[in-house]
């Protein structure tokens, strides 16, 4: 047995089959063959194995999350059978005699370039599809891993780190537990695992995981301790461990349907926080009484073109009605920093995390904040929507926000298309800027919300990503709760309600501290809903 410790940062334990997700390809080496039918034959073979993945996923893709997401594989298949792209390879193959995998990677990357110097922007998209498709056939061909979702067996994820668009394809029903060298507690793996429930921990450097592919290896979320290949008597512990879970989930059960408040009876609006529509079962299952945080960005990962106003109008308003008059705070897109879409075809910065970010971005290409604010009127016809702009520094900012919202109400209303008059519209506390000038930013919107993840990072300069820093980072810092206390005081001096939707909100050992500054609103990953209202409960302020 082998023992590795990481960070615990989504409790419970677990015990399965470790799969170690690898998604950078390593270049393939220029190898020189002889026999050229048998090479054309291997190219073959790997392209239809491919094209039955991608049927598969397309299948699968449309029965769980519609046909709008799966067209994205049937436009794979598409590219697979191209004459062009096939014939490219193949002539490399006949021409230069090198191995499959090298013409697939440079006929791949030659289309990839060619598509990316359209003008047209849907043309554009495509690059990072032949590239997608490329990368699948090399992988076949020199029998890489990469969780294509084809297996059926429940599973540990393991791998150096999560991007956001690799969570977007992870497969939640069968992923036991996640572990990745990487990551930090902020970091969006550990932010994912925590909306999905499933054990999760970071950081783990000491043993290495791409090594254990296919062992057993049981996690504890709590502990952030690993074992690889248990023994019985640390599976024997872990057994005891879980039943103690189960225990504590009977008792966060007691308090399903009933309000949050504290002892002496405050109330409390407890929230929480999503990544889209398939988040909702949990928010459901866990009975939140709204939405803090929908990460609406999600909607743009993981796909190269943007999504329709259609797209998102459907995704706002499948949330806006499940949640039933409940309110449904959905963000404004808050691309950039660790979150990339390709679609946005943004130019790569030295410095991402203070670059062009979030309202940033929306501010400086207004057709695609435009499309977004139509969607979410639109949807605001069928439930109680309220409108949170991401990584604001200045009031400028709201201001030329609030601005382009009014436009677009005038649009729909020229256009006869309904929407309510009632959006709240609010912004994130998540820069020290925004936390100092707070008193003047609560005289522009209807709610703050505290984005403690970033306002962490950003306060104490420490990258949210980066493990090796976490010795660093304390996430209770003075600096940090002293901002968050001076924005409670002057969303109330302006009459309007604060909320916490970063990691913070969650961490118990603050509950108490967040109550008596009078924050009204903690939204959380669904797990933590009931556990939390547990605790509320427990709270007297007197
Ligand atoms: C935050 O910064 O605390 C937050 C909630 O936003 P995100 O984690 O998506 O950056
Ligand atoms: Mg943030």
């Amino acid at each position: 047995m082998i023992t590795g410790k990481g960070i615990g940062v989504s409790t419970g334990v677990a015990i399965g089959k470790l799969k170690y997700q690898t998604n950078k390809l390593p270049r393939a080496e220029k190898r020189l063959i002889t026999d050229v039918s048998a090479e054309i034959k291997r190219f073959e073979s790997a392209k239809a194995k491919a094209a039955t993945q991608l049927a598969e996923l397309y299948v699968k893709t449309q029965k769980k999350l519609g046909e709008e997401n799966s067209l994205l594989f049937q436009i794979h298949q598409m590219m697979l059978e191209d004459l062009d792209y096939n014939d490219s390879i193949i002539e490399l193959i006949q021409n230069e005699k090198v191995c499959s995998e090298y013409a697939v990677q440079e006929t791949g990357r030659k289309f990839a370039e060619i598509f990316s110097n359209m003008d047209d922007e849907y043309m554009k998209g495509r690059s990072a599809d032949v590239k997608d498709v490329s990368d699948r056939v090399i992988r076949i061909l020199t029998g890489l891993s990469f969780d294509d979702g084809m297996d059926s067996e429940p599973y540990i994820l393991a791998a150096e780190d999560l991007s956001p668009s690799d969570t977007a394809q992870i497969d939640q029903d069968r992923v036991l537990a996640i572990v990745t060298s990487g990551g930090s507690s902020n970091s969006h793996t550990a932010i994912f695992a925590r909306t999905m429930g499933v054990p999760a921990v970071i950081g783990v450097t000491d043993i290495p995981l791409s090594e254990y592919n296919g062992k057993e290896i049981a996690v504890n979320g709590s502990t952030g301790e690993i074992f690889v290949e248990p023994d019985a008597a640390v599976k024997e512990k872990l057994l005891q461990e879980m039943e103690k879970q189960r225990h504590l989930r009977q008792l966060w059960k007691q308090f399903q349907g009933k309000k949050t408040t504290t002892k002496d009876g405050r109330r409390v609006n407890l929230y929480a926080n999503i990544g889209g529509p398939k988040d909702l079962k949990a928010v459901l299952a866990n009975d939140a009484e709204g939405i803090g945080l929908f990460r609406s960005e999600f909607l743009f990962l993981e796909r190269s073109t943007l999504p329709t106003e259609e797209e998102q109008f459907q995704a706002y308003r499948a949330v806006a009605e499940k949640m039933d008059g409940k309110r449904v705070v959905i963000r404004t897109l808050d691309i950039g920093a660790d979150k990339q879409a390709e679609s946005l075809h943004l130019p790569k910065e030295d410095n991402p995390a203070l670059g062009m970010r979030a309202i940033r971005i929306c501010l400086t290409r207004p057709e695609i904040f435009k499309t977004q604010l139509r969607a979410l009127y639109r949807a605001s016809h069928y439930g109680r929507i309220a409108i949170m702009f991401p990584m604001i520094t200045s009031v400028e900012e709201v201001q030329r926000s609030k601005e382009l919202c009014s436009q677009v109400k005038e649009e729909l209303k020229q256009q006869g298309i309904p929407f309510s008059e009632d959006v709240e519209l609010g912004i994130m506390i998540e820069t020290p800027a925004a936390a100092l000038i707070s008193d003047e930013l609560a005289q522009e919107v209807d709610f703050f919300s505290v984005g403690s993840n970033d306002l962490t990072q950003y306060t104490l300069a420490i990258d949210r990503q980066n493990s090796s820093l976490l010795p660093f980072c304390n996430t209770h810092h003075k600096a940090v709760l002293r901002m968050i206390q001076m924005s409670a005081e002057n969303a109330h001096k302006s009459k309007i309600w604060i909320g916490i939707c970063g990691e913070l909100a969650a961490d118990e050992s603050l509950t108490e501290t967040f109550m008596k500054m009078g924050i009204d609103e903690l939204s959380v990953a669904p797990s933590s809903v009931l556990p939390l209202r547990m605790k509320i409960s427990s709270i007297s302020l007197k």
